[in-house]
């Protein structure tokens, strides 16, 4: 079946999914293929639920009329989702980079749908099955969209751009993250930038934070909206304190943010930037940024007993590490300890990588440092301050309940799972 004949079953369906257990009535089923399941199987399943059709890519299961035969779901997705987004007709705004695109993107939406009927991306799907299912989520009454994109490889972000068209873009940094997949970091800048270079085709415009240079270099021929601590850019926010959060100055208002940290300084500006150049009024700006609180173990503060814990296990890598080990030794606490879990996907800078980010720990003022997993294990130091486990569980076998009051840093990869180190505190 054609993409436009699928159009005309979708505008007649509640909407897309592509999971039984989430299925609403009257959605269109599209059967994905993953490592662990495939799709196909459920498309009855689906129907039985209440689905209008089931797009499936196995003949063998194109078992009757409300079964819709394609040579492939996904990229039939894809295509629906491209075809729909040509439609709707709205400015969408996408964005990527190494670190902070989630919380970047959170803020941006509260900024921006403070005037319009915004839809953005939910959580973290932004992969080649979030973008198409994001767009599919949006319609007729949607004024605009605002859309994560993530990648680990090159032409990763070509091809959600591809899809997804976006009329203004903006990318957080680029940073060593992902590096195996990226072939290193000057692989993430050529990644990253293919969003830079879909829209210098389509002579539409980015956001960029001037004070970037990597990404300023790589702006020069395209059309653009800047923003800076410097009065020369196109709106000027200026960073008051980090300590503990971020609060900025935009236009004689003071924002007190949510977000700990110097390096969520960009985040918040950018938001601000997008709601200046979208005429969002300045009190509506600094409400919206006011009201956002993180989530999932993305920098939050915690107060447990006798401990302050900035937890911000939901991700790590060589960067998001560094930056925040700085934040962390800037703030004002008498005893500080950190948890630092194993990164991944560094491909052979792996060994590199996490020794330098020791080596950086063991620099700052930090009384004890917890290294965790097989890859910080096999890091070198004899410093004292330094405790390794292999792993979580060799951490908490050993662990003693501690009385003394202290500041604990927590972060490492999502597979580390360090959250669980609360459980100890
Ligand atoms: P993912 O690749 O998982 O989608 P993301 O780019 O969406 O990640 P966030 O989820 O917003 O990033 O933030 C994850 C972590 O990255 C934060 O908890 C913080 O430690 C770090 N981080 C956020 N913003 C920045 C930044 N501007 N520079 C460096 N690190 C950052
Ligand atoms: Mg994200």
């Amino acid at each position: 079946m054609k993409i436009n004949q699928i159009y005309q079953l979708f505008l007649k369906s509640s909407g897309v999914c592509t999971d039984t257990r989430s299925l609403k009535k009257d959605n269109l089923f599209f059967a994905l293929k993953g490592t662990n399941f495939n799709g196909n199987e459920y498309a009855s399943q689906a129907l039985k639920k209440g689905a209008a059709y089931a797009i499936v890519d196995e003949k063998k299961y194109d078992e009757s009329e409300r079964h819709i035969f394609v040579n492939d779901a996904l990229s039939a997705l894809q295509e629906l989702a491209s075809y729909h987004r040509k439609q709707l007709g709205i400015p969408i705004v996408a964005l990527t980079g190494s670190n902070g695109k989630t919380t970047t993107k959170e803020l941006i939406n509260c900024v921006l749908s403070t005037k319009f009927n915004t839809v953005a991306t939910k959580g973290n799907l932004n992969n080649h099955i979030g973008v198409p299912l994001t767009l599919l989520s949006m319609s007729e009454h949607t004024q605009m969209g605002i859309i994560e994109m993530g990648a680990n490889h090159i032409k990763e972000i070509a091809f959600l751009s591809d899809i997804t068209n976006p009329d203004y873009g903006y990318i957080t940094n680029i940073g060593k993250a992902h590096l195996e997949g990226f072939g290193g970091i000057e692989g993430v800048l050529k990644g990253k930038t293919e969003l830079y270079e879909h829209l210098r085709k389509n002579n539409n415009l980015i956001f960029l934070n001037a004070e970037d240079q990597k990404l300023s270099k790589a702006a020069a021929a395209i059309k653009k909206y800047t923003f800076s601590q410097k009065d020369e850019s196109d709106v000027t926010i200026k960073l008051l304190k980090s300590n503990p959060m971020v609060s900025v100055l935009y236009k004689n208002k003071i924002i007190e943010s949510n977000l700990i940290g110097s390096y969520n300084f960009t985040n918040v500006a950018a938001a601000i930037a997008i709601g200046n150049y979208f005429k969002i009024e300045e009190k509506n700006i600094k409400t919206a940024i006011e009201s956002y609180i993180p989530e999932n173990n993305r920098s939050q503060i915690i107060n447990k007993n006798q401990y302050t814990i900035i937890l911000d296990a939901y991700n790590a890598n060589p960067s998001s590490i560094s930056v925040a080990l700085d934040n962390f030794e800037q703030q004002q606490y008498d005893s500080k300890t950190v948890f630092l879990g194993d990164m991944f996907e560094l491909g052979h800078e792996s060994e590199k990588e996490h020794q330098k980010i020791v080596d950086q720990a063991l620099s700052l003022s930090f009384d004890t440092i917890y290294l965790i997993g097989h890859n910080f294990y096999a890091t070198k130091s004899d410093d004292a301050r330094i405790k390794k486990f292999n792993s979580y569980e060799g951490l908490a076998n050993h662990w003693s309940p501690q009385t003394e009051k202290q500041a604990i840093f927590i972060k490492g990869s999502r597979g580390m799972k360090l959250e669980r180190i609360l459980e100890l505190l």
